[in-house]
């Protein structure tokens, strides 16, 4: 797999981990070789992958598969090829090619990012850690990511995937804590290679190691590269005991009530009558809150005494 182009170092090196603890640069050695062979190919990685593709991929991967995102990255970059065409359409044409997804407010936050590059950048994604934050709806992790993915740049990215690799091979824990700890920040820090180029091939092996071999449920420590120096096989795999791991609900939920009533909206072809929105989903005080939200959020609009349209 091709690396992202190096830049200059952009993450202080803090002090390294104890050398008697970690091998650091054999774990760097073991993580980069096992990206190399069995990273998948997918098309926000490698050099024909812009900035954007980049950019769009990681606001989608937020809590969805990659299985989920490929079909409707694909039809957002065939739509919209750079920030300028995104921001070019009205916000409603986002959130119908947001699809089925879940979490369409993300496809409003691309959207208003996509309109600052266009404001702000000439067009242009940025490719600095700041000038990322500074966009609207982009935190620590995505700024990292799309510095880190798309640019070559040096950044610490803690994703799900990661945070469980790291908690395993270094730490000796079966699963993080429940937030970032300070802490858990700074052991990532002090692993992150020098070379900007290998830094973003580390952040993007771990991610790939967490999601195809050392999953959450199954760990399959016997294909892992790690395998010989991970401090949770090495202590006898214990067994998780920290706070209890809540299962994200979803039938019933106003998440699930919001997608109903969004997919009726989404999958009409011009404005939807309420009595749509009534036999989608059946309990009205829960309706009615979940479509209040759904307005308040700007993903759906009142277009008449009982029509209902995306934005
Ligand atoms: S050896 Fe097992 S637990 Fe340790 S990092 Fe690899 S897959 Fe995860």
């Amino acid at each position: 797999m091709p690396t992202p182009p190096a830049s200059p170092s952009s993450e202080p090196s803090p002090e390294r981990l104890p050398a008697d603890a970690v091998d650091v640069d054999a774990l760097h050695a073991d993580v980069l070789a096992w990206y190399d062979e069995h990273a998948r190919e997918l098309p926000w990685r490698g050099v024909a992958a812009t900035p954007w593709s980049v950019m769009v991929s990681e606001f989608m991967l937020q809590q969805t598969p990659v299985v989920r995102v490929l079909p409707v990255h694909a039809v957002w970059m065939e739509a919209w090829p750079t920030p300028a065409h995104l921001a070019a359409v009205p916000t409603g044409e986002a959130v119908r090619a947001w699809g089925r997804l879940g979490y369409p407010r993300r496809a409003l936050r691309l959207h208003a990012a996509a309109t600052a590059i266009v404001e702000r950048h000439g067009g242009e994604v940025p490719a600095s850690y700041d000038e990322l934050l500074a966009l609207p709806g982009i935190g620590d992790y995505t700024a990292a990511a799309i510095a880190s993915f798309a640019y070559g740049r040096r950044h610490v990215v803690l994703d799900t995937n990661v945070r469980r690799v790291l908690a395993r091979a270094v730490g000796g824990d079966e699963f993080p804590a429940r937030s970032v700890m300070r802490s858990e920040r700074d052991v990532a820090a002090a692993l992150l290679p020098d070379e900007p180029a290998d830094a973003a091939t580390w952040n993007v092996g771990l991610m790939e190691l967490g999601a195809l071999v050392c999953s959450a449920a199954n760990p399959a420590c016997g294909r892992c590269p790690l395998e010989d120096r991970c401090a949770w096989v090495a202590a006898g795999r214990p067994a998780y005991d920290g706070p209890p791991r809540r299962a994200q609900a979803w039938a019933g939920t106003d998440r699930q009530c919001r997608g109903r009533l969004l997919g009726a909206v989404r999958d009409a072809d011009g404005p939807v009558h309420t009595s749509t929105l009534d036999a989608a989903w059946a309990d009205a005080d829960q309706r009615e809150r979940c479509l209040a939200s759904l307005v308040a959020d700007g993903l759906l609009a009142r277009v008449g005494p009982e029509s209902w349209a995306l934005p």
